[in-house]
C-alpha cells in the first residue's frame, strides 16, 4: 500500500467524521413518537370518520356513490330502508353496511369528494397499523367513532 493510499483513506475518513459531526450539532429530523406528536398540515388524509347530524342521526344515507367512485375499490356499502321502529338517518335510506378495506385504501380522497351529504371526512387519524389484515377492513361502528390523532395541527 502506497502512502499515497494511505492519506488518501485518511481523508476520506475526515469527511465522513466532518459530516457526523454537522449534524451531531443539529436538530434531529426524527420524531419520538409516541412521546412526541407528529406535527400535520390540515390536509392531511387519515383514517375515514362518518359524520352525523346534530341530532344523532347518521348523515350518510347508503347512496353508495363513494364506492362507485373509488379506484381502490376499497369501499362496501349496502343501504336498507329506515322504519319507524329503527331509523338511523333522516332519509328513506341508511347504511346498513359499511365497510372501508385499509389494505387497499390510497387516501385519494375521490369519496369524500362524491358524497352528496358531507358524511365522508377523510380525519387526521394515522395510527392505522394493525396485528391482522382482517382487522383493517373496518365497519361503520369504527368508521363513526371521530378519532384523536396523536398530532399537532398545523397552520395550512
Ligand atoms: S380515499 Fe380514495 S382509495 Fe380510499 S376509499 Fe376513498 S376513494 Fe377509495
Ligand atoms: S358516505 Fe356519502 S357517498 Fe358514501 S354511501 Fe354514504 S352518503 Fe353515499
Amino acid at each position: 500500500m502506497s502512502i499515497v493510499n494511505v492519506l488518501k483513506g485518511f481523508y476520506e475518513i475526515l469527511k465522513a467524521m466532518a459530516v457526523t459531526l454537522k449534524y451531531f450539532f443539529t436538530k434531529p429530523l426524527t420524531v419520538q413518537y409516541p412521546k412526541e406528536k407528529i406535527r400535520l398540515y390540515p390536509r392531511f388524509r387519515g383514517r375515514h370518520e362518518l359524520q352525523r347530524r346534530p341530532d344523532g342521526l347518521e348523515l350518510c344515507v347508503g347512496c353508495g356513490l363513494c364506492a362507485a367512485i373509488c379506484p381502490a375499490r376499497a369501499i362496501y356499502v349496502e343501504a336498507a330502508e329506515n322504519t319507524d321502529d329503527a331509523r338511523y338517518s333522516a332519509t328513506e335510506r341508511y347504511a346498513r353496511l359499511y365497510e372501508i378495506n385499509y389494505t387497499r385504501c390510497i387516501f385519494c380522497g375521490f369519496c369524500e369528494e362524491a358524497c352528496p351529504t358531507g358524511a365522508l371526512k377523510l380525519g387526521h387519524e394515522f395510527a392505522l397499523a394493525r396485528a391482522s389484515r382482517g382487522d383493517l377492513v373496518m365497519g361503520k361502528e369504527t368508521l363513526l367513532q371521530p378519532a384523536t390523532p396523536h398530532a399537532i395541527i398545523l397552520e395550512d
